[in-house]
């Protein structure tokens, strides 16, 4: 995993196409918010506020370290009393003492102290208000608007050129093969690697995923092979990578609640505490992706219709002759580009300062289409609206909710249900179902057995996500029984679907005799009906005898058709069984909701 992190970051190393910045592995990207203007003689003139990308020098790890000329005003003024902090930022100057750049901030810290860094301390709580005093502040010269002085040409070179010795230092020491790349470019060395941002439930100043200590390598949630060595240059693009996949997007505006959120394009937040992230190979965007968020119809056919292999392949033989040609001619870029494109994803949480990794999967770009094709198939479901039924599809995250705890809360004296937010299972639903959507696996059972709790409990009431979900578990764990379809299925002979069917026709006999009653036939019967049918029914039937006859006196028509609709379904039933089992409880649900839909909406 850490290899395809590796490999991700230095692709997007190379497609930095703006060429605005300097790349090399003694740089980083930070951020900078408040200009230190100096004069040439380093005497104080003003703070700026402001907020902006910049390069500078890259440390290990910033305990116990400073950044040449961009840090903290605890490092750079001395700020809060930080003695220690501010002598490492005062020896990080000295370090580079021989650049002539520096002179004014040199002069800043001493020949002219008293009108240099004094007084930018007396300015410095006036001008910069306290919530903004945390941010990284740069020197800027006051002549020079515009130039900063760690972002000249010649600070960041002396910056790479001490890297460069450090690391031929260090691979002089000693020569080990790094197990990412599996080469000795870049040395191995005790130190901590880059900090991964943004990770739910983590820790604000971000998470090590690879956590070593100075004596010996420990390893946290990884496992085996991938708890060994790693070169410094692979250090720093696993983490480039892992961090570009967790906060890539666009912020976006709520329509509705005027609020702004990332639309991440790499990664799904599902439940609180994980984020999933994912990539292709080739970094192309996985389109398909976001149909399972927010699925829109028109797109869901489209893919529905289209060929099943979008990606045009070359034949075997044709495929088999590059490869060998290209090592013939020691060209590694044909064999790699040999295999179609491969897919990433895994699920990530963090614990503090640690980072958990679950479900890594790994497998064929074309494999994830299909299986996002299929998914939709699957959890295709009919709704009927103003007398019409059509194909609503749902969203991964509607699913996972069917799934959770819901609250009952009353309002106007009628009870509601209300999803209870602080539900785990959600998440881990979510989690489960996305993992199901991209490889194509069948969901597990007890999935079903908690969907199937949640409708009982609330009297028989089945939505479309709650119905989509059943048709999916029971569709992809069917073994010999017929294929429960998105519509209702008169050949669909099964006991458990036409018992299902029978109980919404009960209600509807129900409600025409009856009308809406306070505890009808499906509050009070449907839990008993869809578990322990042989019994249930029994009663059932001759209760709707009375409403029967009570039609009968006052819409016979109505009273005829729905006695013979009855009687059709009845007759397609040889034994009642005494209970259904799980399945048939799903099949029961199905039944049910198909029915319903037709009879109520239509
Ligand atoms: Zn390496």
């Amino acid at each position: 995993m850490i290899r395809e992190l590796a490999e991700l970051g230095e692709k997007n190393r190379q497609n930095d196409t703006a060429g605005a910045r300097l790349i090399h592995d003694a740089l980083k990207e930070e951020t900078m918010s408040i200009d230190l203007v100096i004069n040439a003689d380093g005497s104080f003139v003003q703070f700026i506020p402001f907020e902006k990308k910049t390069t500078a020098e890259a440390i290990f790890a910033k305990k116990g370290k400073a950044r040449l000329l961009l840090d903290k005003a605890e490092e750079v003024l001395e700020y809060g009393g930080e003695k220690n902090k501010h002598k490492l930022f005062l020896d990080k100057l000295d370090e580079y003492k021989e650049l002539k750049e520096l002179e004014p901030v040199r002069l800043f810290y001493a020949q002219n102290k008293n009108n240099g860094l004094e007084r930018a301390r007396k300015e410095f709580e006036k001008q910069i208000p306290e919530k903004e005093r945390s941010a990284n502040i740069a020197f800027r010269l006051n002549k020079d608007q515009g130039k900063r002085i760690h972002e000249q040409q010649e600070v960041l070179q002396k910056i790479i050129e001490k890297r460069e010795k450090w690391e031929k230092s260090e691979l002089a020491k000693s020569v080990r093969l790094c197990s990412i790349c599996g080469k000795n470019n870049h040395p191995v060395v005790d130190l901590p690697h880059g900090m991964i941002k943004n990770v739910p439930d983590g820790q604000k100043a971000g998470c090590a995923l690879v956590s070593y200590n100075e004596k010996a390598y420990e390893s946290y949630d990884l496992e085996g092979n991938l708890n060994s060595s790693i070169c410094t240059h692979c250090a720093i693009t696993y983490v480039e990578g892992l961090n570009w996949l967790l906060s890539n997007g666009q912020r976006k505006t709520d329509k509705k609640t005027k609020k702004d959120y990332m639309d991440y394009t790499n990664r799904k937040n599902l439940g609180n505490d994980t984020a999933i992230l994912f990539w292709a190979k080739s970094n192309q965007p996985v389109n398909e992706i976001k149909l399972l968020d927010e699925p829109v119809e028109e797109d869901i056919f489209k893919l529905i219709q289209a060929s099943p292999l979008t990606i045009k392949h070359k034949s075997r033989d044709e495929d088999v002759k590059g490869v060998l040609n290209s090592i013939q001619k020691g060209k590694a870029d044909i064999v790699n580009n040999f295999s179609s494109d491969v897919f990433y994803s895994f699920t990530l949480s963090g614990a503090a300062a640690r980072i958990a990794v679950r479900d890594w999967i790994e497998t064929s770009l074309e494999n994830v289409r299909l299986n996002i094709k299929q998914w939709f198939l699957d959890t295709a479901i009919s709704k009927y609206e103003n007398g019409t039924g059509h194909t609503v599809y749902q969203a991964i995250r509607n699913l996972a909710e069917a799934c959770g705890t819901y609250l009952k809360k009353e309002k106007n004296g009628k009870d509601y249900y209300e999803l209870d937010k602080k539900d785990p299972f959600v998440g881990r639903a979510g989690n489960i179902l996305w993992g199901i959507a991209l490889m194509g696996k069948k969901p597990p059972l007890n999935l079903l057995d908690r969907i199937l709790r949640r409708i009982r409990l609330e009297g028989g009431r089945i939505y479309e996500d709650r119905a989509a979900l059943i048709r999916l578990i029971l569709n992809r764990n069917r073994g010999g029984n017929p294929m429960i379809l998105e519509k209702l299925d008169s050949g669909n002979k099964q006991a458990a679907y036409v018992c299902g069917k029978i109980f919404a026709v009960l209600e509807s006999i129900q409600y025409q005799a009856l009308g809406d009653t306070n505890a009808g036939i499906r509050d009070r019967f449907f839990s008993a009906a869809s578990l322990t049918p042989a019994t249930t029914f029994g009663r059932l039937l001759k209760m709707t005898q009375h409403h029967l006859s009570k039609l009968r006196n006052e819409k016979p028509g109505l009273a005829i058709n729905l006695d013979k609709d009855l009687q059709v379904l009845i007759s397609q039933i040889h034994e009642l069984p005494s209970v259904f089992n799980l399945e048939e409880q799903g099949q029961f649900a199905i039944g049910y909701y198909h029915k319903r839909q037709e009879i109520f909406n239509s």
